[in-house]
């Protein structure tokens, strides 16, 4: 285990935030994360696990010890006549396991193709995309328990998946570290052409008998064509989650803006469009401190002079105010902080 001090982590996340974490470590077995965590305990410091850094706010100073579980390793199981499992290192990146299955004929996360992050990152906000999200694919996952030190593994049922949730961001918050996670997968293909925007863009190119490597190259090319490059320009993808609201409460917003997106969670409960409500609010491509709300992207704030937490916060901080004013509705962050308050 190497441990180094006063680390600077502005490389190690994607908004490009200098931050300088107190300890850091990078692990590349399951021994280096205990032999971590017992340096953690000895020390009195709290343990903040990274991956990729692509969805996390860094603060100035982190007094405790950042993780980063590189663990690696693909394997691949046969499950039935139809499905394989493929399980992969927490450290794995999560766009090669995407390419890796779809070269390999093994269907289900296509639609998944170009998120940034870290296998091991994936189950904690169950990332989503284009129609599909992980607890679709998901088997099981491996996770040592912190205080523990125990190796546990968690099924589907113990994650409680749910729209960018998971049990990691609620009851089992900050306790364990994800050290691998199995995917079911189909061996028959079965594309999934629910999302609008990619059957249209493959019904355009003439592209009729869809297949995973079809999906996998539009799901490419339209993020490539829409979302800003994060090592270009420093940003975490969308800012705020979608609210989650009543359909009363949606009834009643209707009666005051006509043109308000909203999409079905439940027959009680409306998902809508943060980006719409942030567009209403004039922020879109407007900056703060030198932070930018994107001129196409209202959901994505951008950090192109690579300031601290505070100012990118700052930024978030306004724009939710403005949008509770307007709509009575409070925007909750998509990416987690990192370091103390
Ligand atoms: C340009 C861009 C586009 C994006 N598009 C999408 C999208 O379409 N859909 C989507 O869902 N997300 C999207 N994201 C967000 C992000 O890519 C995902 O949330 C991703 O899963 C984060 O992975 P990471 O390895 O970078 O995690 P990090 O940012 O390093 O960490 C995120 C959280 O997970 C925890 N964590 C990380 N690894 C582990 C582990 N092994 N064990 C326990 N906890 C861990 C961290 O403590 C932190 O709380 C986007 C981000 C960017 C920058």
């Amino acid at each position: 285990m190497k441990l180094e001090h006063q680390k600077n982590i502005q490389m190690l996340n994607t908004l490009r935030i200098p931050s300088v974490a107190n300890a850091y470590v990078n692990c590349r077995s399951l021994l280096e994360i205990r032999q971590a965590i017992a340096w953690a305990c000895d020390h009195d410091k709290k343990v903040y696990v990274l991956g990729g850094g692509s969805n996390v706010i860094p603060l100035q100073h982190i007094q405790g010890l950042v993780l980063q579980p590189k663990l690696k390793g693909i394997e691949v199981f046969v499950h039935n006549n139809d499905e394989v499992l493929v399980k992969a290192g927490a450290g794995e990146n999560w766009h090669s396991i995407v390419c890796y299955c779809v070269e390999r004929g093994y269907h289900g996360v296509e639609n998944l193709a170009l998120i940034p992050g870290d296998m091991g990152a994936a189950p904690i906000q169950n990332i989503g995309a284009y129609g599909a999200e992980l607890k679709d694919v998901f088997w099981q996952l491996e996770a040592l328990n912190i205080q523990t030190q125990q190796l546990e593994v968690f099924d589907f049922a113990d994650c409680d998946f749910g729209y960018r949730d998971s049990v990691f961001k609620n009851a089992k918050r900050d306790q364990y570290i994800i050290t691998s996670v199995t995917l079911k997968l189909s061996t028959k293909a079965k594309p999934n052409l629910s999302y609008p925007a990619l059957a249209s863009h493959l019904r355009e190119r003439g592209i009729d008998n869809v297949d995973a490597k079809d999906i996998l190259n539009a799901v490419i090319h339209i993020r490539r064509s829409k979302l800003p490059d994060p090592r270009l320009v420093p940003n975490a993808g969308s800012f705020f989650k979608n609210p989650v609201v009543s359909v009363q409460q949606y009834q009643t917003l209707l009666a005051s803006f006509p043109d308000i997106p909203a999409y079905e969670v439940s027959l009680t409960q409306k998902k809508l469009a943060a980006a719409w409500l942030i567009e209403q609010t004039g922020w879109k491509g407007k900056p703060l401190d030198k932070v930018l709300v994107h001129k196409d992207h209202a959901l994505v704030l951008t950090n192109p002079s690579c300031e601290i937490a505070d100012k990118v916060l700052g930024l978030a901080d306004a724009i939710a105010r403005d949008v509770r004013a307007k709509f009575d509705i409070s925007l909750e962050l998509e990416p987690r902080l990192i370091g103390e308050l």
